[in-house]
């Protein structure tokens, strides 16, 4: 057997008493494409809190690639290979999709450090492949701050995959979008997933669909489920939980 490139085992999270996390176990196999769901107040974002170091569980065990998590700061965590896209974009809104890409490809640059020592031929041409890869070699010399909010969602990933991680955690990447972006998004999601492993949370139930992932189904901080969509969806605790009791 693989080590599993993540995995939680029994991950309590305490506020005040409350459990956010309720002894959740997860496992995820390096190269998967796995969708997270659950009613608000599941858990969801308390467990990528947890992955990426935001949050620190009061019992359990979070392994990447093995190796213990728990206690390590986020920027380490950050550089062992987990990247994180939030809900809302964080590009630089007043810099072209290409001047965001070259500040990520440059790991830790600036403008003005970019203006003084450009980058190298490789890495221009990886700025250039990322753009075509979500779908933005025509927006390049667009500002960052006139993209639709599709395309800022898109750039973000971008932003993102420059870093190299080897595990993407994407936090709800549709809420907001229109239904071509929709798509749009999970094909993009399902190329990622051939060079990454992908966890996405979501809402969207057409789109999980669509991203023909392996289901989660997180329900007061511990899995209810796991499946394909078709038998989570027909599941009766799940019909319970989301419909409520
Ligand atoms: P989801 O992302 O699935 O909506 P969350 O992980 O945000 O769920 O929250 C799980 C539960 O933990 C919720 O009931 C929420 O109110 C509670 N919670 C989350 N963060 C905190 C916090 N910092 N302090 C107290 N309670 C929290």
């Amino acid at each position: 057997m693989m080590t599993p490139i993540l995995e939680l085992q029994a991950v309590t999270v305490s506020f005040d008493g409350f459990l956010a996390l309720n002894q959740l176990d997860l496992k995820l196999e390096a190269g998967e494409l796995r969708a997270v769901i659950g009613p608000n107040g599941a858990g969801k974002t308390t467990f990528l809190d947890v992955i990426t170091g935001k949050v620190r569980p009061s019992s359990g065990q979070v392994l990447f690639k093995g190796k213990p998590l728990i206690g390590k700061p986020e920027h380490h965590i950050a550089r062992l290979g987990i990247g994180r896209k939030f809900q809302t974009p964080r590009v630089f809104e007043k810099l072209t999709c290409r001047r965001n890409l070259e500040l990520a490809v440059a790991k830790g640059s600036s403008p003005v450090k970019l203006l003084l020592k450009p980058l190298t031929i490789e890495l221009r041409e990886r700025v250039q492949q990322l753009l075509l890869l979500v779908g933005l070699g025509a927006h390049d010399q667009q500002l960052a701050g006139g993209l639709s909010h599709g395309q800022k969602q898109w750039l973000e990933i971008a932003m993102l995959v420059a870093q190299d991680p080897e595990l993407l955690l994407v936090d709800e990447p549709v809420a907001g979008l229109s239904d071509e972006e929709t798509i749009h998004t999970a094909a993009l999601l399902k190329e990622l997933s051939g060079s990454h492993t992908v966890l996405v949370i979501e809402h969207d139930m057409d789109f999980i669909r669509d991203l023909q992932a392996p289901v989660t189904v997180l329900h007061e901080g511990h899995v209810l489920c796991e499946g394909p969509m078709d038998q989570v969806q027909a599941d009766p605790r799940v019909i319970d939980v989301y419909l409520g009791r």
